[in-house]
């Protein structure tokens, strides 16, 4: 029994192996097809970390799939539970709150620090004295939990 299919990559357009669902990674982009990223293509949506339109635009650039921070922060918001590495931390980001609003973000028991929604965390979420909007660049690992 076969119940895989073929089609061409969102983003790249090779031939690819899904399953029937559509759902499957690219081997040549590494994009993670999926149908409901193509139905919502500025989104970003789980387990991708950049929406698909921004995939397509990086692909063309010849630039990696990274996600900015208001991508990492969509991404959050979609899925609730996130990592990413810096300076040999292992940073966790989680939404909270009764409203699932609220961002919670720490990397050690005596580290832990709450923001009242996305932009606050943009606005004055630190990683010691550095702002994470302004290391973001050199943040590693971004990723799912
Ligand atoms: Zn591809």
């Amino acid at each position: 029994m076969n119940n895989k299919i073929e089609k061409n990559c969102a983003v790249c357009k090779h031939k690819i192996i899904v399953s029937q669902g559509g759902n499957g990674e690219c081997f040549n982009c590494g994009w993670y097809n999926n149908i409901l990223g193509e139905e919502n293509e500025n989104t970003v949506i789980f387990p991708n970390l950049i929406s698909l339109n921004k995939a397509k635009k990086l692909y063309k650039e010849n630039k990696p799939f990274k996600p900015d921070l208001n991508d990492f922060l969509d991404g959050l918001y979609c899925y609730r539970e996130m990592q990413f590495s810096y300076n040999n931390l292992n940073c966790c980001v989680f939404v909270r709150g009764e409203e699932q609003t609220t961002i919670e973000f720490g990397w050690s028991p005596n580290h832990v620090y709450y923001f009242k929604d996305k932009e606050d965390f943009i606005k004055n979420a630190k990683i010691d004295n550095d702002y994470v909007r302004d290391i973001w660049d050199k943040v590693e690992n971004a990723c799912y939990l």
